[in-house]
């Protein structure tokens, strides 16, 4: 049965006549019929590339009704889509041919960035569409459109090198895969043209960018995410050629498709939106498929039947369905003759089947799969073939999905999906014993940011505004930065952006490009609402602990809030060191300090659950506590930032107790049986504006420890 032990059934809206119990007749399904419209795409096409005409066949790169129909889904589902990759193929071939690309080539490389988002078809709605950031669970469903393209591609003959650019083009979907394998040239060109035009138009989040100012941007990630030499013939070329394309807004997309389609292709076009979204339901449940035609030839190989056998779809396309291509085995491991495959068996009954086989992967490991085979009928009732549809039930890869999942509810911040603290923490320790050990380390510097006032935004337009500026500005985080920056969230308004391979300076023209772009743009539903952030950098250098590199972007950060918000400081170590801090921290010893005693009647068993109760209620942190000795924070205890509300002034209050000495006197009273002796010193964290707020601080605080423990005097 397709499924013993689990949901597969209910995860499969597609297939409801399968697996039903008992033999059912399978003909034909919503699901069987979109597989027989995919091996009909690739057999057209596979037919219109090889024949003779050049024209229609572009070069033997795809057949241009294949295109023209691939281009004519896309603009039915997604018509900004479709004038973004019209211009960045504009701006690829141009940028290719100022380097003397021609010919086929540059075909391959036009086509490569047509289609480079055309997975996006399949993508639903709901994500497609969404204007604020993705969830975790939907950032995983929106990576799929990938794979879904590259499958289509695939389907349609598309030319090899193209689906390598395409695929090399988005390192971000493939981390690690291609290794340190070059990358295929026309990848980093397409990859400069796609980030090129959509930072040259206005997005929901942000307004489109100059040249100059795109020009810094790609050349602030040359090297980890753009070619460097390429961006600078870019700006070559640009210098001497124009902006490629205009920034005026385009022929204006129509709602439907209507005007601007034939009949025939409209239909065409909506069927080709079905396969889509079927692949892209089917990448998401299933771990790999492929189509056999009735000549027993494979038609299809996905990038799942790639990744689980280690098999390449150019190796197997076209080959004969026998044992020797896929090993297959019963549950116990006994090989099957070709004759008992489920497969003959389905083509004879033209019924689907679903099993439990081994299938051999190309490394000689034998994998558990869960094998649904479904005949391929046409409308006739003649069978066209058969879909072989793979789950890989390897407990091992099962756990590590569900880990995958339970990872990711645990690194994630819940409203804003940028890393929660414990993670960002966890993620910058790394980093930084990695820097530590290497003696001749990639510079990297760390940007700490915060909302200026927003407790006033909370307080004049509701929290639900407040926490639609935090999720914008996340979002905002995360789509202006490009080489690899780790986002997270430290705090209630506090944001992190570590920058790798940056440097102090660099890190500051990061900053500041980012602080404008806040500035520029409505991060909530209140339009008028104009949110300023403050920041601090300071760059990593060797050495230094997380809490050293947290505390010198926290004094930055400071200074920024000091001198009125909405605004950049960077603090080198050496600075910090020598130079203002030490003058802060020399005035400080002396006067940003208070010290005071004070004598109470409280019995030592009861001392530590008054010390509790206060905690609790001034919403403190217990920082240190042994025998006679406690270290309270009171105040801002995420980050010691001094904010302007008393409240949020962070200080540390180290209290010694116990019998009072000998030489403190001893006030008559009545009852008392046992005092205790209390010895307070109260220091700033952080760094407050001047000594005169630190000591109102400080003494409040003392009275009303003293208060709380109804000292004597
Ligand atoms: P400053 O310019 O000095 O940074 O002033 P501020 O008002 O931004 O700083 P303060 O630290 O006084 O206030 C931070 C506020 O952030 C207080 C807290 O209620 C609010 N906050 C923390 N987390 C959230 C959240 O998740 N959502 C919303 N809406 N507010 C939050
Ligand atoms: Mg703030
Ligand atoms: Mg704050």
């Amino acid at each position: 049965m397709w499924n013993e032990n689990d949901d597969v059934a209910t995860l499969d809206p597609m297939t409801p006549e399968i697996g039903g119990g008992g033999p059912a007749t399978h003909y034909p399904t919503a699901s069987s019929r979109l597989m027989l419209d995919l091996l009909r795409l690739s057999r057209n096409s596979s037919v219109l590339r090889t024949s003779d005409s050049k024209s229609d066949a572009l070069d033997g790169v795809i057949a241009r009704p294949v295109l023209r129909s691939l281009l004519a889904a896309l603009r039915l589902r997604d018509p900004a889509t479709i004038q973004h990759v019209r211009r960045a193929a504009q701006f690829a071939t141009g940028l290719a041919r100022f380097i003397g690309w021609d010919g086929a080539a540059l075909r391959r490389l036009e086509i490569a960035s047509l289609l480079h988002d055309i997975g996006k078809i399949g993508v639903p709605d709901h994500v497609l569409f969404k204007p604020g950031p993705l969830n975790p669970a939907e950032e995983e469903l929106f990576a799929l459109q990938h794979n879904v393209g590259i499958d289509v591609l695939q389907a349609c003959r598309v030319h090899q090198e193209v689906l390598d650019i395409i695929n090399q083009s988005t390192p971000n979907y493939d981390n690690g895969q291609h290794g340190s394998k070059e990358l295929h040239l026309g990848a980093r060109i397409l990859a400069i043209a796609d980030a090129y035009d959509s930072l040259s138009h206005k997005q929901v989040y942000r307004e489109a960018k100059t040249h100059t100012e795109i020009l810094a941007i790609l050349a602030g990630s040359a090297g980890t995410r753009f070619d460097g030499n390429l961006v600078s013939v870019m700006n070559r070329w640009i210098q001497a050629a124009g902006e490629p394309f205009s920034r005026e807004p385009q022929e204006a997309p129509a709602a439907n498709g209507a005007g601007f389609f034939q009949l025939a292709e409209e239909m065409q076009a909506s069927s080709m939106c079905h396969i889509f979204s079927y692949l892209h339901t089917l990448e998401s449940m299933y771990d790999g498929f492929y189509l056999v035609e009735s000549d027993l030839k494979f038609r299809i190989w996905n990038t799942g039947m790639e990744r689980l056998l280690g098999q390449p779809a150019s190796k197997m396309l076209d080959q004969n369905w026998t044992s020797r291509q896929v090993e297959f085995a019963d549950k116990q491991g006994r090989p099957f003759a070709d004759s008992t495959h489920p497969l003959r068996e389905v083509i004879k009954s033209g019924k689907a089947q679903t099993a439990h086989v081994q299938v051999r992967h190309l490394d000689g490991r034998w994998i558990n799969v869960e094998l649904m085979s479904v005949p391929l009928i046409d409308h006739d009732g003649s069978l066209q073939g058969v879909a072989e549809i793979f789950r890989d039930l390897s407990q091992d890869r099962r756990r590590r999905a569900e880990d995958k999942d339970l990872h990711k509810q645990a690194t994630r911040d819940a409203l804003t999906g940028v890393l929660n603290r414990g993670e960002l923490e966890r993620t910058l320790e790394s980093l930084l014993s990695d820097f530590n050990r290497n003696s001749a380390p990639e510079p990297m510097s760390l940007i700490f940011l915060d909302v200026d006032n927003f407790k006033r935004i909370n307080d004049t337009y509701l929290h639900l505004t407040g926490d639609q500026v935090l999720v914008g500005l996340a979002k905002l985080l995360q789509s202006e930065t490009y080489s690899g920056e780790i986002i997270g969230r430290y705090g209630g308004e506090e944001f992190i952006v570590m920058c790798p391979s940056t440097d102090l300076k660099q890190a500051v023209v990061k900053a500041e490009r980012l602080r404008r772009a806040i500035r520029d743009t409505a991060l909530s539903t209140v339009k008028e609402l104009k949110v300023t952030v403050s920041f601090g950098v300071t760059e990593v250098e060797q050495g230094d602990t997380l809490d050293d590199v947290f505390r010198r972007s926290d004094k930055a950060l400071f200074t920024s809030k000091e001198k009125g918000r909405d605004r950049t400081t960077a603090l080198s170590k050496r600075e910090f060191l020598g130079g203002k801090a030490e003058t802060v921290q020399a005035e400080a010893e002396p006067t940003y300090l208070l010290e005071g005693n004070f004598l109470a009647c409280v019995t030592s068993d009861m001392i530590v659950l008054k010390f509790g109760s206060f905690v609790r209620e001034q919403k403190a942190r217990l920082v240190k506590t042994a025998q006679g000795h406690v270290v309270i924070r009171i105040g801002a205890t995420f980050l010691p930032i001094w904010g302007s509300k008393e409240k949020h002034q962070p200080v540390d209050l180290e209290i010694k107790f116990g019998p009072p000495p000998a030489d403190v006197p001893l006030p008559a009273r009545q009852g008392v049986i046992e005092r205790t002796y209390f010895q307070v010193r109260i220091k700033p964290c952080g760094w407050p504006p001047d000594v005169t707020t630190f000591q109102e601080r400080a003494r409040t605080t003392f009275r009303l420890l003293k208060t709380y423990f109804v000292a004597d005097y």
